[in-house]
């Protein structure tokens, strides 16, 4: 039987790509979504087209009860669960000498107490073997005016990771952190001019932009047979952006 792995956040994206490449390495993907329906429906069918098995499935990260009615559901379609990667993010920036308290808390809530609702439950309900992984960003080893409450968020995610990996001993379950660099994606090209970006391109020695399917690669390793002996760790992935 196929193995299950729960994507949250896999409409479109990082998420998408983290979904089919999981799907293609044989796993049966449960392609999680907030709002957009129809995108979520074309991830979990492009992956159906090409012989996998994936259903899609709303719920918000932020909400108790939508974080363990998915898992149940995930149950439900696929059976039991090896791999949660919880990938849903926003990044509305806003500077902290705005005081915007709203920008703030929706971030901390959807990135932050997203992650924990979902890390909470993908350890109460991962099989022994399994991995857990929640993405954060490279940019919280940088100091960009405007990002304050989305390095907040992540920073708190990599806290987070680290200390359930410790609580998990003796299960035989992997908890990671896989943080990426600048990626061509919705959340970081929204609002940013030519120039902006190519600016970030040259941020790292490889002078391009992540593209979903780096950090799909990633995901791929550490949640595959030759992962298993990192735990507790935050993995980079951003083509040297220093
Ligand atoms: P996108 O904006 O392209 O996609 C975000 C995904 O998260 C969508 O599937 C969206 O669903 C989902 N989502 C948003 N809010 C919620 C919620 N409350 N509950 C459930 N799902 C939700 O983002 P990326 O693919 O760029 O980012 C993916 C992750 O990678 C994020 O955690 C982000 O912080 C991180 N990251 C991204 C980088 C980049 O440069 N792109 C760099 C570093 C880290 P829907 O479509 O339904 O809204």
């Amino acid at each position: 039987m196929a193995k299950t792995a729960i994507v949250r956040g896999a409409s479109r994206g990082i998420g998408r790509s983290i979904a089919k490449r999981l799907a293609k390495d044989g796993f049966s993907v449960v392609v999680n979504y907030a709002g957009n329906k129809q995108q979520a429906e074309e991830t979990a069918n492009e992956i159906k087209s090409a012989g996998g098995n994936a259903v899609a499935i709303v719920g918000d990260i932020s909400k108790p009860s939508d974080v363990s009615d998915l898992f149940v559901k995930a149950e439900q379609s696929f059976g039991p669960i090896q791999v949660v990667v919880n990938n849903a993010g926003i990044m509305p920036l806003s500077p902290i000498v705005a005081g915007d308290v709203a920008t703030f808390d929706k971030v901390i809530a959807t990135n932050l107490r997203g992650a924990f609702l979902v890390l909470g439950q993908a350890a109460q309900r991962v099989v022994e073997g399994g991995r857990i992984i929640a993405l954060s960003s490279s940019v919280v080893a940088k100091s960009f005016p405007t990002y304050g409450a989305y390095i907040a968020s992540k920073s708190g995610v990599e806290g987070l990771v680290h200390v359930l990996a410790n609580e998990l001993r003796g299960r035989n379950v992997t908890v990671n952190v896989v943080a990426p660099g600048p990626v061509a994606t919705e959340l970081f090209l929204k609002d940013k001019t030519q120039e902006k970006i190519d600016e970030f391109k040259k941020q790292n020695p490889l002078e391009r932009l992540g593209q979903p399917e780096d950090i799909a690669n990633v995901v791929s390793f550490l949640v595959g047979p030759d992962g298993g002996w990192i735990n507790g760790q935050v993995l980079r992935a951003n083509g040297g952006f220093a």
